[in-house]
């Protein structure tokens, strides 16, 4: 009889591959064994040769939803001596490469088990299997084994026990294992004291939320507040109480048929709501079916569906959708803990729904929208944080510190990168101590020690000061990576690119290595050294900082920059301001200049009246970008190239001519969107290299970049972007790694 083995490599742990490896091995009458390594694991079989190829075929397209399989290689070998298939003992490596996988949403098999009356676990909200639950949020270190989780306290009853040590059911080393009996529970509570705890608690949140309360509720990753999506006076009170006025919730929906009655959405969308990674997905909206204030003048709107038991129970329950936000004040991070939750909540949240399975860390709900090349990640967390991506690197690890906004920090270890969870700002003392925590966090879960070190070239970001004292601490190297390169980097580092390529990396700001703010900026990268081809033609932004929020501002500054006058502001600048910003300008004091392309976008629409002042960053490119797409083809607003900068004075003129004539708006912005996209083909046709990537916060417009995609692929360009990390700030991390990385691939070849 032929016997095969299969190393099997990828996120193969902690996703209940062994037994299911197992019970293929019973279906096809196989003999042979299975065990975890620490590169995979590894299975010899031996059988029958159609049957062994039944079971090869299985393994991979029946595999579990969460399971990632990279390679499968396999190797004929001689007769075995056993009688039967079995699950051995791990093998012991010298090292263990550990795997983390990120958490999983709800599957099908605990929600029917969770729907039964005659199930034992009937409405138990902690309900998991090997197949679904909490991962990252919950382990406190590895290798994964209940007692390294945050379910260290709960000793499994009989009942539990017999599922996990029994390899045929899906309990089998499902680390989590919890049921009624010996699990955790929920209470209610509600100004400070416990009001019910199980059953009761939930239907009682639920019934608040149908009288329009606003419930913090204890996830899967940390709190989220939710309230009734079809109230509008609920939602308006969220909004008040959380100082949040115009950024868009997301609602959670109780299934896909309910998303359908409010949006348009694909086959492709409909598998990543429901895949174990259960993200928001931002979808195109139906008119008029939600109240206005979940998503104001927002022609798309976020959607989730429940990804946990306790989610499912409560939609269920309630009966309309909810509102989902996460749970912190302004921008800090969110509370993970009941005492946190308490402190910051507690003057919005009318009640807590909460429970005691801690939660280790806080993850994030990830953001993600589908488009016609692929998914755009606009936070990446749960569900896709910490898995690996990846990289040719045997050296020592790299850490990096990221950027100031949405901050990562990636860990790059033997031929991997792992890029942490979305942690968010870092202008509170509460957000650089998640920061610190984080790398510590990294550190200690994959066992490195780091030989080097990256961080952004800006001397004031937290993050950087974390580098330059890590630095100082361990005697270390440490690399600074401008801005603009790391958003390229990162692009190259999920494609595996060393260039030379051109990168076009446009957001709000970034440190230049000019000491300038850039922002709009044509970089020819090629192994760890970049030049700059090319940017904007810079302007001043009268008030600085304060420009950021007041789209008026960087119009002023636009204009100023044009025609040395404010000539055609009037109808957006009031009287006093405008006084101000013209001393400002013509001081040029507290002005400082940018080529940022975030902040062109602001012009633009402040100038065509879309946003006078953003409600929250890239509100007014939004707008620009939502008028743009209900418009066609009228032809691109021109930019002129001279030595690589790109001067908007043609463009701006067209435009205020168009605006004279009284053009639709949507018109305008449609010839703004075309002209950047004529301006990038004119900087891919300078640079002369076939791999162009498109980077930044700002190709997180989808018109945005597919015009630049179509018009470059046109032109015989290759078009590179990021779809498995954020485009945005998020991406920065990853990006100075790899900068580090090829620097220091260099360095050891000599060339550096
Ligand atoms: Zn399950
Ligand atoms: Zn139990
Ligand atoms: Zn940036």
């Amino acid at each position: 009889m032929p016997r095969l083995r299969l190393q099997v490599r990828g996120v193969v742990q902690g996703v209940g591959f062994r037994p299911f490896v197992y019970r293929l091995a019973h279906r096809f009458s196989l003999t042979g064994w299975v065990r975890n390594r620490p590169e995979g694991v590894e299975i010899e079989i031996q059988g029958e040769t159609g049957r062994i190829s039944a079971f090869r075929a299985a393994l991979e397209n029946e595999r579990p939803a969460a399971a990632h399989l990279i390679s499968i290689e396999t190797e004929l070998l001689s007769d075995g001596q056993e009688r039967s298939f079995s699950i051995l003992d791990s093998a012991l490596g010298s090292e263990v490469r550990p795997s983390v996988p990120p958490d999983l949403a709800v599957c099908l098999e605990c929600e029917r088990e969770i729907a039964d009356p005659g199930d034992r676990r009937y409405r138990y909200p902690f309900t998991n299997c090997t197949h679904c639950g909490p991962r990252y949020s919950l382990i406190a270190g590895l290798p994964y084994d209940r007692s390294r989780t945050g379910m260290a306290g709960f000793p499994l009853c009989e009942k539990c026990r017999r599922e996990y040590e029994d390899p045929l059911n899906r309990r089998f080393h499902a680390e989590p294992v919890a049921c009624p009996e010996c699990g955790p529970h929920l209470r209610l509570v509600i100004d400070g004291r416990v009001g019910s705890e199980g059953d009761t608690a939930l239907r009682e949140a639920a019934h608040l939320l149908d009288h329009g309360r606003i419930l913090a509720l204890q996830g899967l990753g940390g709190f989220q507040l939710l309230v009734d999506a079809t109230s509008e006076a609920a939602v308006q009170r969220l909004r008040q109480r959380k100082h949040r006025e115009e950024k868009p919730f997301a609602v959670m929906f109780r299934d896909l048929g309910e998303i359908r009655s409010v949006c348009e959405i694909s086959p492709k969308e409909a598998e990543l709501l429901t895949s174990p990674a259960a993200p928001i997905l931002l979808l195109q909206r139906k008119a008029g079916e939600l109240v206005p204030s979940v998503a104001p003048e927002n022609p798309r709107l976020g959607v989730l569906l429940p990804y946990t038991p306790l989610h499912r129970l409560l939609l269920d329950q309630v009966q309309h959708p909810l509102v989902c936000t996460s749970g912190n004040i302004s921008e800090e991070p969110m509370a993970i803990t009941e005492t946190e939750a308490l402190e910051q909540l507690g003057s919005i949240a009318d009640a807590f729904l909460v429970h005691d399975r801690p939660i280790l860390r806080p993850v994030d709900d990830s953001v993600v929208r589908m488009d016609s090349d692929g998914p755009t990640l606009f936070r990446r967390a749960r569900g896709y944080a910490p898995l690996a991506h990846p990289v040719k690197w045997e050296g020592p690890p790299i850490l990096a510190l990221g950027s100031h906004q949405k901050s990562t920090v990636t860990l790059v270890k033997e031929g991997e990168a792992v890029v942490s969870q979305h942690l968010g700002d870092l202008q509170s003392l509460a957000g650089v101590r998640l920061l610190e925590r984080t790398v510590e966090d990294l550190l200690a879960f994959l066992g490195a020690t780091p030989g080097l070190l990256a961080c952004d070239a800006h001397p004031d970001y937290a993050s950087t000061r974390l580098a330059e004292r890590l630095a100082a601490r361990f005697d270390l190297p440490l690399l600074r990576v401008q801005h603009h390169h790391a958003h390229v980097g990162a692009v190259m580092a999920e494609h595996g690119l060393e260039g030379p390529v051109l990168g076009l990396a446009w957001d709000g700001s970034g440190w230049g290595s000019d000491g300038t703010v850039w922002g709009g900026e044509a970089l020819v990268v090629e192994g760890s050294q970049f030049q700059r081809l090319g940017h904007l033609r810079t302007f001043a932004l009268p008030g600085g900082d304060r420009a950021v929020k007041d789209p008026r501002r960087c119009a002023a500054g636009l204009l100023w920059e044009v025609q040395g006058s404010l000539d055609g502001i009037s109808d957006c600048l009031e009287l006093q301001e405008r006084y101000l910003v013209e001393r400002a300008l013509e001081r040029g004091l507290q002005a400082p200049r940018t080529s940022s392309i975030g902040r062109l976008f602001d012009a633009v629409s402040a100038l065509l009246g879309l946003r006078l002042e953003a409600g929250f960053e890239g509100q007014a490119a939004m707008a620009l970008e939502f008028q743009a797409q209900e418009s066609c083809d009228l032809g691109a607003y021109p930019f002129e190239l001279k030595d690589g900068v790109a001067d908007f004075s043609p463009m701006l003129e067209a435009l205020l001519q168009d605006r004279r004539r009284g053009l639709p708006v949507g018109d305008m912005a449609r010839r703004y969107h075309q002209g950047l996209a004529e301006l990038v083909v004119a900087w891919a046709r300078m640079a002369g290299h076939s791999q162009v990537v498109l980077c930044g916060g700002c190709f997180q417009n989808r018109l945005l970049t597919s015009l630049c995609r179509q018009r470059l692929e046109t032109e015989g360009f290759q078009v590179v972007r990021a779809t498995k990390f954020p485009s945005n700030d998020g991406g920065i991390s990853l990006g100075q790694a790899w900068v580090a990385l090829v620097s220091a691939k260099l360095k050891s070849l000599g060339n550096y």
